[in-house]
């Protein structure tokens, strides 16, 4: 009978307080070891204060958009959330970039652009124990 399904958990932790970590690797080995070759893969970042997204790799871009995130979202901004917890401004990026990635499995290949690797996006660190939830389903 095919596998349907494969869950697993990646660890990571941020050294900054703002910072792009690069998970393609991490989540294409997972899909790897699940022998699935065709289906989906749902991924979740199970954080409030983190997002997740895809785009390039590049050092430069990399700051682009940790900046320009920052602009439009800013640290302070007299948000009611920090009277208690003085990190709004990483819910609401989280909130509005998102935490979740579904893609598709093809012939035991993720389906992206050459130019988009998968980053979990800290906007709350430096943290030790953030984690990505891979699920994989298919046949
Ligand atoms: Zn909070």
């Amino acid at each position: 009978m095919p596998k349907l399904f494969h869950f697993e958990e990646i660890s990571f932790s941020t050294r900054e307080k703002f910072e792009l970590v690069d998970l393609t690797r991490e989540v294409e080995e997972v899909v790897r070891r699940a022998g699935i070759r065709n289906g989906i893969v749902v991924l979740q970042l199970p954080h409030a204060t983190a997002s997740l997204m895809m785009n390039e790799n590049e050092s430069g871009l990399k700051e682009d958009i940790l900046r320009q995130v920052g602009k439009l979202i800013p640290e302070r901004a007299a948000y009611q959330h920090d009277r208690i917890d003085d990190n709004a401004h990483a819910h609401i990026k989280s909130a509005v970039i998102g935490t979740s990635i579904v893609l598709p499995l093809v012939n035991g290949k993720l389906v992206r652009g050459t130019w988009q690797n998968i980053f979990a996006m800290e906007q709350d660190g430096p943290r030790g124990n953030r984690r990505l939830v891979v699920l994989v389903l298919g046949e």
